[in-house]
């Protein structure tokens, strides 16, 4: 599609060996590459330590692989290959421990810290979301991260269980408060679900993060939230978070905190679609959980959340190489 496309990027395996067989990847592309060979690493971490419901996540990445052999190799609106925008690759799992929320903690942010060191970016299959806060502490050190944030769940509450800061509900408190997440450059999109409390969100809007509701995503629409997102994070660098819960769970019925009267699958394709020229450093779609899923609908609506982060994450990719000239 690219005329300057180096020709030796790593490619999907060819559709003409049929799409169910062989050993599953993410979208069939070569396993096991060196990470200093790519550009994109695409990475699972099969854990549910941080749940505090029903669990079940630690089985995501495997059935994401899975379903993402039904997704192909170019963009339906865009005509974009990512494959031929940057070097591609799986990278495996990241080796946590399921009995040890802390020691997986430091495994996963070790893992993101080598990539980013490599100046790859991480586009990752969960997990559940407290596997976010150990990629936002590889990748923010340096400075806070704006993010991107499509959820149900604000997932800034303090603590569960009498004093358990470290879960799915509280990844993003942590992060700001660890200084690796900026609030005042965080939008939070198709919040919904009743609440602990009616001060659930009072911390996240109290120290600046904008929290948009699933009733201002119908009255404004797509497009227009996305406008204001994309000036809230401007052009520093953006993490992009996609909670599979923000869909309505007619369309993703498995995962372990579904909320009804939430965004459609296009609304959510579209979301993604509107982050094109931001400068994005990294991705992940979180909360897939295979147990509670009906017919694989939910895996195949992850990976293909997946494909579309991917596209944007190969194209940011791609005008930082030719805006610094490297690599040409
Ligand atoms: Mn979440
Ligand atoms: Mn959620």
């Amino acid at each position: 599609m690219n005329h300057s496309t180096p020709v030796d990027y790593p490619q999907p395996q060819s559709g003409e060996i049929p799409r169910y067989s062989g050993l599953p990847t993410f979208f069939r592309l070569p396993f096991g590459a060196q990470i200093a060979s790519l550009d994109i690493g695409v990475v699972g971490v099969p854990w549910d330590g941080g749940t505090t419901n029903r669990a079940g996540t630690r089985h995501g990445p495997r059935e994401l692989r899975n379903a993402s052999s039904l997704v192909r190799r170019v963009h339906p609106v865009t005509f974009q290959s990512p494959y031929d925008q940057a070097r591609v690759g799986d990278l495996g799992d990241v080796p946590v421990n399921p009995v040890d929320v802390q020691d997986t903690l430091v495994l996963i942010e070790a893992w993101y810290r080598a990539l980013h060191e490599q100046k790859v970016m991480p586009l990752t299959a969960g997990g559940d979301h407290l596997t976010t806060l150990p990629i936002l502490r590889a990748l923010g050190r340096e400075q806070p991260l704006g993010m991107i944030h499509f959820d149900a769940h604000s997932d800034t509450n303090d603590t569960y269980f009498g004093g358990e800061r470290f879960t799915h509900g509280t990844p993003f408190r942590r992060a700001v408060e660890e200084g690796v997440l900026d609030p005042k450059r965080t939008v939070q999109i198709g919040i919904r679900g009743a609440l602990f409390s009616e001060k659930d969100h009072r911390w996240a809007e109290d120290n600046g993060i904008t929290v948009i509701r699933m009733e201002q995503v119908v009255e404004e629409g797509m497009a227009a939230v996305m406008a204001r997102a994309r000036a809230i994070v401007g052009q520093q660098p953006t993490y992009v978070s996609f909670d599979i819960d923000v869909l309505d769970p007619v369309y993703a019925p498995g995962t372990g905190t579904p909320e009804i009267g939430g965004l459609t699958s296009l609304q959510g394709q579209q979301g993604i679609r509107l982050l094109q020229g931001l400068n994005l450093v990294g991705a992940d779609v979180v909360e897939v959980s295979p147990p509670f899923d009906q017919g694989n609908l939910t895996s195949l609506t992850g990976a293909t959340m997946m494909f579309e982060l991917l596209c944007q994450l190969a194209d940011a990719h791609h005008r930082q190489r030719l805006s610094t000239g490297a690599g040409e």
